[in-house]
């Protein structure tokens, strides 16, 4: 963003909005555009600062009077922004993260000071399945390796049954404050790292963390008609949170190996017959692989090389369950390698060759049977 937008524009209100539009507004906004809900959306992130940049100045009367007498420039603009440039840091949003309470599972939490539960991470799983399982579901086991409450402290991370005590660098709240340009700007507590209470004596069996890590066992049916990248996600399966918290989801994506002769187009499979010269001109009934079994192509006198033959519903389940996708057939024009002919064939295409007044080269074919017997 080269140019600043105008905060009231950014939040949508009126210059004369009252703070409780204005918290509404970005409250919305925040919420929408919150990093834990557009991960990796850098477009989502840009608003989601712009939101907060415009609240943190619009929602103090001091700010606000600044800005509406001189714009940007009487509120710092993007120089002493702790917004501009750099990564995304939500300990930066402290000030007013309240406002989104514990929708997110940080800011707002921490504030409070204390070991407030933390929801756990999400993990992913890059599970190969071949295109036959793709097509009609399978079922697996996958070891996951993830952290899980520790047993010995009962995640606690304290060893025995001595509590937390508050910490002494921040106060117990988990962030520590300093001025920067007009913003207040809140950092995660670096003696803490935000949980507001340190372990006097850590736990032996997960060193104070609250968490080990296991290797979980879970079985997993994935639905007929998956594709390539396909993400089946499993609620509670991924990471346990941190004192108590929900566990994250599991999310596991097909990786679909590709196949010998099938293609696939969505829930359509793609593959090719053999048709010889006689086949093509004169038509012929030739048996094709499918998923289901060997099935018969009429191929009709005169095909072309690559026209297609459809067997209706011989294709793959649609993942949504409504129906079932085709396959489809190109018909491959075979031409025999000289090697192949034997001298009553190579006679009877000289004949056909006359008959048609398109004369061969005797003396090439002879030539080049030759050189392969
Ligand atoms: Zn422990
Ligand atoms: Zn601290």
């Amino acid at each position: 963003m080269s140019t600043k937008r105008d905060y009231y524009e950014v939040l949508g209100v009126a210059r004369d909005a009252d703070g409780a539009t204005i918290k509404s507004a970005y409250r919305k906004l925040a919420i929408k555009h919150h990093p834990d809900r557009n991960p990796g959306d850098k477009e989502a992130e840009e608003y989601f600062k712009e939101a907060a940049e415009a609240y943190a100045v619009l929602s103090d009367g001091e700010k606000r009077a600044r800005y509406d007498r001189f714009g940007h420039q009487g509120v710092g603009g993007a120089a002493g922004s702790p917004f501009g440039g750099g990564g995304f840091d939500p300990s930066a949003f402290g000030d007013f993260a309240d406002i989104l309470g514990d929708l997110f599972g940080f800011g707002g939490a921490r504030r409070r000071g204390g070991r407030a539960p933390l929801r756990g991470a999400d993990l992913r799983y890059d599970l190969t399945i071949t295109f036959e399982e793709a097509a009609f579901g399978v079922e697996k086991t996958l070891k996951i390796p993830r952290l899980e409450r520790c047993d010995e402290c009962d995640g606690s991370g304290s060893a025995g049954d001595k509590a937390p005590e508050p910490c002494s660098a921040c106060g117990g709240r988990g962030q520590v404050r300093f001025n920067q340009g007009f913003f207040t700007v809140a950092r995660t507590c670096p003696q803490c790292h935000g949980e507001g209470t340190v372990i006097s004596e850590p736990c032996d069996t997960c060193r104070g963390e609250g968490r080990v890590e296991r290797a979980r066992t879970i079985e997993v049916k994935i639905p007929a008609g998956v594709d390539m990248g396909a993400r089946l996600r499993l609620q509670g399966e991924g990471e346990h949170g941190r004192h108590g918290g929900p566990p994250g989801d599991l999310y596991v994506v097909m990786r679909v190996q590709p196949h010998e002769t099938f293609r696939r187009e969505g829930p359509h499979v793609l593959s090719e017959i053999e048709v010889t010269y006689a086949q093509a001109v004169l038509g012929a009934a030739i048996e094709v692989e499918t998923l289901h079994g060997t099935k018969t192509v009429e191929v009709p006198p005169g095909t072309e090389p690559g026209q297609q033959f459809k067997l209706r519903g011989e294709g793959i389940q649609r993942i949504d369950g409504h129906g079932q996708g085709d396959h489809l057939v190109f018909a491959k024009l075979v031409i025999p390698r000289p090697s192949e002919l034997d001298d009553e064939r190579v006679e009877l295409l000289r004949q056909l060759a006359e008959l048609e007044g398109r004369p061969v080269r005797e003396s090439m074919i002879e030539r080049v049977k030759k050189m392969f017997h």
